[in-house]
């Protein structure tokens, strides 16, 4: 999986295009992800107790994979991530455009 938690990505796609936001989760299985601030939807909360109110919550919906990009933390700009290995053989990400290590 290219994209980790914690990164920020660009959405490319749907009524959220062209806004940035970080990475709150990877769900591998679904190819989705759990965008800050991304895909907002209202969800009704029922009262856990009875006597309490029910409330309304905005919570974030999955966004496939397929409709963000990753942005480079060095360079700032939407890229494709690549791999190469350090001195030491340890596998890591990098940026396509500024060939940037990204942690
Ligand atoms: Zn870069």
């Amino acid at each position: 999986m290219k994209i980790k938690k914690g990164d920020i990505v660009l959405v490319i796609s749907g009524n959220y295009k062209g806004k940035k936001g970080k990475v709150r989760e990877v769900i591998t299985k679904d190819k989705r992800l759990v965008i800050e601030g991304i895909n907002l939807r209202k969800v009704h909360t029922k009262p856990v107790k009875t006597g309490e109110p029910g409330g309304i919550l905005e919570k974030e919906l999955p966004v496939s994979f397929s409709n963000v990009k990753f942005v480079c933390p060095s360079c700032g700009k939407p890229t494709r991530v690549g791999f190469m290995f350090l001195e030491d053989k340890r596998k890591v990400r990098c940026c396509k455009k500024c060939n940037e290590v990204i942690e």
